[in-house]
């Protein structure tokens, strides 16, 4: 049961805080996320829930009442940096005689628990994925107590019903969570551990928040899940959708957002969702979708349940479907067991399937997953020598994938400033960084540009016309 005084002050109107908090102190509250998007719509949804209770965002620790820490699990090297800042903020803490808050929220939290306060006594709170909505009261009871507060259940009450509607803007281009946790156990990965079992939001929550998201400005929405093309959830009127349906709704709103989704497993991508990428120009045509490895030895120790033919069989069809569709992977080198023959596997499904881009990934072995405990470790300096040499590869692809757009025209959505003074920062219907010489006043826009030159990791071109959405 989530106790009342925090479901009272969730549930409290926007409006009539928003006039109680111009009139006090604010309390500044500084935000450090690592990983992946998810993570980065949890810090949104956490600042929503602590601007209901007097708290401002500040981008610096530097001087904040209180500083959360986002984390990272699903690499060792990700963790441990997380012990490396806090190291730095207790330091900061002590020049603040102690008042400074410090909370350890994301999926070390989840993983480690108290093990935190044994590493980190100074940490005030620690607090696992699902309990946001109940920041305030934790902070209101380590303030009573004067003892550390450490909350990492998996609740059975669903954050997203107690968690304050989005106060703030999220830019043009915003993320919207649908789908936590995961049941398909892949033998490296912690997320089934972490963020727990699969849940999928109903669509009518979704539509309310796409709504609300584009009232406040966004203009391309990314649905988030850990396994995002398994989702299924309430219809608005009774019965199941899944994702291909939920994106047919979404395309329909008024606004015309351009939409995307990540990450998607390719056991779940099914004829269906293949369909909404042929039938609906406003689902982008790039889709990230993982393949690990292309030996299917290692796709079956990884626990995969796919093999490198069906991965093959499914690009072709999604090919077919959008004849321009792009794609990017993820890859994990030197898994347990991998040898010379399956690495020349992966190489061999790289050329085959050729990717705009791509994340590499040496593996890390993770606390209490299978792979962990296989007697066939590869060695680093094995896995750091095919990081390399997949990069290599990955590299050229996304840079001849760049370069065969110099000279075409693109619709680009501008999201940002750009580097330079009188630049702006857009993004293609391939997810490409697009600079430009332009006017701050075209954020939000999206326009039509030649591209005139490619960069490993980014275009730029100049504005030839109006965007057809614009
Ligand atoms: N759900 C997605 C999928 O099925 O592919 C991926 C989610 S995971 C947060 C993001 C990526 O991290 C994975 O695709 C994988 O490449 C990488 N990853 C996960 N566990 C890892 C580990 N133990 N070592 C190295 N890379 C890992
Ligand atoms: Fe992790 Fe993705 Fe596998 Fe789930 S499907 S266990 S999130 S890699």
């Amino acid at each position: 049961m989530v106790d009342n005084s925090v479901g009272s002050v969730l549930q409290a109107s926007q409006s009539s805080l928003n006039e109680t908090t111009a009139n006090i102190d604010l309390k500044r509250v500084c935000i450090l996320t690592w990983g992946c998007q998810m993570n980065e719509y949890d810090s949104g949804r956490m600042l929503d829930v602590l601007a209901l209770n007097g708290y401002a965002r500040t981008g610096t620790p530097q001087g904040a009442d209180m500083v959360i820490l986002n984390t990272c699990h699903i690499r060792n090297k990700a963790s441990e940096k997380v012990f490396s800042e806090l190291g730095r903020l207790r330091l900061m803490k002590e020049a603040s005689g102690g008042r400074m808050i410090l909370a350890v929220a994301g999926c070390v939290a989840q993983a480690e628990g108290k093990d935190i306060l044994a590493r980190a006594p100074f940490v005030d709170i620690v607090l696992g994925p699902q309990t946001y909505h109940r920041l305030p009261e934790m902070v209101a009871r380590r303030a009573r107590s004067g003892d550390a507060v450490i909350e990492t259940e998996f609740l059975v009450e669903d954050k997203f019903e107690f968690l304050p509607e989005q106060s703030s803007p999220r830019g043009v281009a915003a993320f919207l969570t649908v789908q936590e946790g995961c049941d398909k156990f892949c033998s490296f990965c912690v997320v089934p551990y972490t963020r727990g079992a699969e849940q999928s939001r109903p669509a009518a929550a979704i539509l309310v928040e796409a709504r609300r998201l584009i009232a406040l400005g966004a203009r391309e929405i990314t649905l988030l899940g850990q396994n995002v093309s398994a989702w299924h959830g309430d219809a608005p009127n009774g019965g199941s959708w899944d994702l291909s349906r939920l994106l047919r709704a979404l395309a329909a709103l008024p606004g015309q957002v351009r939409l995307r989704y990540t990450t998607s497993h390719p056991r779940d991508m099914d004829l269906a969702l293949i369909e909404a990428h042929r039938d609906l120009p406003m689902l982008m045509p790039f889709l990230h979708l993982p393949v690990q490895s292309g030996s299917d030895r290692i796709l079956a120790a990884m626990n995969r349940r796919h093999t490198m033919d069906d991965y093959r069989r499914l690009v072709d069809r999604l090919r077919e479907a959008r004849q321009d569709l792009a794609l990017s992977s993820d890859f994990i080198v030197g898994h347990p067991e991998e040898t010379d023959e399956d690495f020349e596997a992966t190489i061999c499904l790289l050329h085959s399937v050729r990717f705009a881009q791509a994340y590499c990934f040496k593996y890390s072995p993770r606390p209490g997953t299978p792979a962990a405990r296989l007697r066939f470790q590869v060695s680093e300096a094995e896995k750091g020598r095919r990081l390399q040499m997949l990069q290599g590869i990955v590299r050229e692809q996304q840079a001849r994938f760049n370069s065969d757009s110099v000279g075409s025209t693109m619709n680009v959505l501008f999201t940002g400033p750009g580097r330079h003074s009188g630049q702006i920062l857009g993004r293609s219907l391939y997810f490409q960084p697009v600079h430009v010489t332009g006017p701050a006043s075209l954020i939000g826009e999206e326009k039509v540009v030649l591209i005139r030159n490619a960069h490993p990791n980014s275009l730029s071109g100049t504005i030839i016309q109006k965007g057809f959405r614009a």
